[in-house]
């Protein structure tokens, strides 16, 4: 659907390299599988998934509301819930749609440690950036409750983060409350959830940068900007490496369970 707006996010500035004469000796060493479709990854520069996959990931192009980027088949001007001023965030973009393929991709960063992944997303991430109208200097990663990131050894939005060539501030945010999965809940439940679940740490001033792997309902990103502005900021951008798009655009089989 999306595919022929594929290859320019995807290639510039970064193309897929030729299989260098390292790849091939640790292809024979330690071959690595694909991790959606398991054909061996011979170029490796782009992480544990071949270069079908990566190519097979749809960018999300206009037309999207142009405050919070959601997808609509014609929007003029803002969507019903900007309208209503629902959201904190002034701004919010992402890379990608929530295919399966990215779905599986973020889920074996998240889940199987497959952070060589983060590298390539975060490039992906990088060019959306460039490409849209963020104005924020400081970049402030969607932080894991403590307990999670102990578990998981790493927060992916750090590490995705972290390829963006902006100033990281990865100490300002904390996570007090280790909320549940938001999947499957009403917005006034997450709405429980999310109170008070983050705190803010330090001096905030001008414009922050939100990055998280993937946008759901916004309702996160909402409770993190409120508390962001409440602190002192003036606004709030929010990059998010993929969109999980409202109804319209959404596949019937594609799964939100299990990476979100
Ligand atoms: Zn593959
Ligand atoms: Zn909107």
């Amino acid at each position: 659907m999306h595919s022929a707006t594929v290859q320019p996010i995807l290639t510039s500035p970064f193309a897929f390299p030729r299989r260098t004469l390292i790849d091939s000796i640790l292809n024979l060493l330690f071959p690595v599988a694909c991790v959606v479709c398991r054909a061996q990854v011979l170029e490796r520069r782009w992480g544990a998934a071949c270069p079908d996959c990566w190519s097979r990931l749809e960018p999300l192009a206009p037309p999207f509301c142009p405050q919070c980027g959601e997808p609509a088949p014609a929007i003029e001007g803002l969507c019903g819930r900007c309208r209503k001023g629902e959201y904190a965030f002034d701004l919010a973009r992402s890379a990608l749609f929530f295919t399966d393929t990215l779905r599986e991709m973020i889920h074996h960063l998240k889940y199987a440690e497959r952070v060589s992944l983060a590298r390539s997303l975060g490039d992906i991430l990088k060019v959306c950036l460039e490409h849209e109208p963020f104005s924020g200097r400081v970049v402030v990663p969607v932080p894991l409750h403590r307990k999670r990131e102990r578990e998981r050894g790493f927060n992916q939005a750090e590490l995705i983060a972290a390829r963006l060539g902006r100033s990281l501030e990865t100490r300002l945010l904390r996570r007090r409350k280790n909320t549940p999965s938001q999947t499957g809940l009403s917005r006034s439940e997450r709405k429980r959830n999310l109170a008070g679940a983050f705190e803010v740490r330090g001096p905030v001033a001008g414009t922050v940068i939100l990055v998280d792997d993937v946008y759901t309902t916004g309702s996160t990103v909402h409770e993190i900007a409120r508390t962001l502005k409440r602190a002192g900021a003036q606004r709030v951008e929010v990059l998010t490496v993929a969109r999980v798009s409202n109804d319209f655009y959404r596949a019937a089989e594609t799964d939100i369970s299990e990476a979100v």
